[in-house]
């Protein structure tokens, strides 16, 4: 039962309180400093630093933005 979840995040500052239920714990927060990921002492819970998350979505939508072109004007 005992999994170790891995939880990606997008930034190196982490709160965990275990998800609460059965595996709950007082709310602690992680700091990676300089590692790009961290485990919860209480629940092993790893986090890991993902930053290409959000740059992802972004490069999608402005994809779309640019394929936009002006209508043909009509002569
Ligand atoms: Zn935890």
């Amino acid at each position: 039962m005992s999994a170790h979840e891995v939880i990606e995040v997008d930034i190196k500052r982490v709160a965990c309180d275990g998800g609460g239920g059965a595996l709950g714990h007082p709310k602690i927060y992680l700091e990676m400093g300089a590692a790009s990921e961290v485990v919860c002492p209480y629940c092993s819970r790893r986090f890991v630093f993902k930053e290409s998350t959000a740059v992802n979505a972004g490069d999608l939508s402005s994809r779309s933005a640019s394929a936009k072109r002006n209508g043909p004007s009509c002569r």
